[in-house]
């Protein structure tokens, strides 16, 4: 936390609201000072303090001296077919993480990235291939919203929804996530309503009680992918530390303290995911939740042999699904030309991508 005899400089982004009021007050700052830099920041998209220009000559190079501002550095941009646009940022310690803007008629979606690159291996995802360095700081997930809230301008529609389904696992980094998501909620920072901001978790059980604290009315979406402890213990390594049945009883004990629906996200892969056995035992687990599940195909990716079902065998597991009364949405894949789409985001360092040993 910096105090003002700190002499390191810091990302401004990295601080909260009553953080940085705090550090106004010490400097003999007057409190509005925070909700002006906060709009600059985060409504008025500045990427520097000379173009605060209601903020007096002395605060605007006191904070010069002692913060950091600056865009992130892009280091690729591709554009699908289909209008989704993503971006590979490079940090300052040149972590390379990616970032998509999914634009559709009626919202325009960002996924952000949490980590630089993921410890959880899922065995269908390219985000856990080259393994976990660390995780991004709240600015550095911060940055990649606000530059797509830039570029979401060029689109029909405004940045309306963010989700946490990027490279890492968000509730790994609690504390820079929910702190991120404090800022976009807040009505002096991005100002996005909590229901349209979705945290997913591949299933860390320590995390989501954390999160039914928070009180925050954001969305959870659990990762579940597999229909059983054994065909997660195969498809997502963390399944061996939160088993299949503690998680689904961390989900119902979320559901009754927050009084909120959690959305399942679930992979389809040919003969694997979409089968009568897994049905039955999707029917079982899921007696009296009531929530939604996301049926995601399978997105390709060169390291894993998995295959993607047809869209007859997609639908008839949909419609499975449906008659035991799990309502469930057959997600349409955006940006798989240039491997944006779920699954299929890396993280790279020194312009390589790291591959599977
Ligand atoms: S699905 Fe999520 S938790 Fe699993 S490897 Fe990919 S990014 Fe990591």
């Amino acid at each position: 936390m910096i105090n003002k005899y700190s002499e390191e400089k810091f990302d401004i982004r990295n601080f909260s609201y009553e953080e940085l009021a705090a550090y106004l007050k010490a400097e003999g700052e007057r409190p509005f000072r925070a909700t002006q830099i906060f709009e600059w920041l985060y409504q008025k998209g500045a990427w520097s303090f000379d173009e605060m220009n209601n903020l007096s000559k002395p605060l605007r190079v006191l904070l010069t001296e002692r913060f950091i501002l600056k865009p992130r550095k892009i280091a690729e941009k591709q554009i699908s077919a289909d209008g989704t646009t993503k971006f590979l940022f490079e940090l300052d310690d040149q972590q390379r993480i990616e970032t998509v803007l999914i634009p559709t008629a009626k919202r325009t979606t960002v996924c952000v990235s949490t980590q630089a690159g993921c410890k959880f291996g899922c065995r269908f995802c390219a985000s856990g291939i080259g393994g976990w360095k660390r995780n991004l700081t709240t600015a550095e997930i911060i940055t990649q919203i606000l530059h797509i809230k830039e570029e979401s301008k060029k689109h029909g529609n405004p940045l309306s929804h963010i989700v946490y389904m990027g490279v890492g696992e968000p509730l790994d980094n609690f504390a820079h996530v929910m702190k991120s998501v404090r800022i976009i909620n807040d009505k002096k920072g991005v100002n996005i309503g909590a229901r349209r901001i979705t945290v997913s978790t591949c299933g860390v059980i320590p995390g989501i009680e954390q999160l039914a604290k928070e009180g925050i009315q954001i969305e959870l979406a659990i990762s579940l992918h597999g229909f059983d402890n054994a065909s997660r213990n195969v498809l997502m390594p963390v399944n061996r530390k939160y088993p299949f049945d503690d998680l689904m009883a961390a989900c119902r004990a979320y559901i009754k303290a927050t009084k909120r629906q959690i959305t399942f996200e679930y992979i389809l892969i040919k003969d694997v995911t979409c089968t009568e056995k897994a049905a039955a035992a999707l029917k079982k687990s899921f007696k009296g939740i009531i929530c939604k599940m996301n049926l995601i195909p399978y997105n390709p990716v060169s390291e894993f042999d998995c295959q993607t079902p047809s869209r007859n065998e997609m639908f008839a597991f949909k419609n499975q699904l449906e008659r035991i009364g799990i309502h469930t949405t057959l997600r349409a894949p955006r940006g798989k030309d240039v491997a944006a789409a779920c699954g299929q985001l890396r993280y790279t360092v020194d312009n390589v991508v790291r591959k599977m040993t």
